[in-house]
């Protein structure tokens, strides 16, 4: 996972997608922009992103929720 900040709070958060297909999924986490996505760091490290990341890429789509760094298809997801 990286995340992009230049100074201040997060920008960015970019990962690979855990359907493993291989590509790239970027989130937004400036509260100026839309869609806002908001990224929480538990105490032991372990990430929750708000809300649920709905990739769309042609036929597929990758519907997740990253709880607590678990991850949890939504069932509309077409993998
Ligand atoms: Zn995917």
């Amino acid at each position: 996972m990286v995340l992009v900040a230049s100074g201040g709070p997060p920008k960015w958060v970019g990962f690979k997608c855990p359907c493993g297909k291989g590509h790239d999924v970027l989130l937004n986490l400036d509260q100026g922009r839309r869609p806002t996505w908001t990224l929480t760091l538990s105490p032991k490290g372990k990430i929750t992103i708000a809300p649920s990341i709905d990739y769309l890429d042609g036929g597929r789509r990758c519907h997740f929720f990253l709880r607590k760094s678990k991850i949890l298809w939504a069932k509309d997801s077409i993998r």
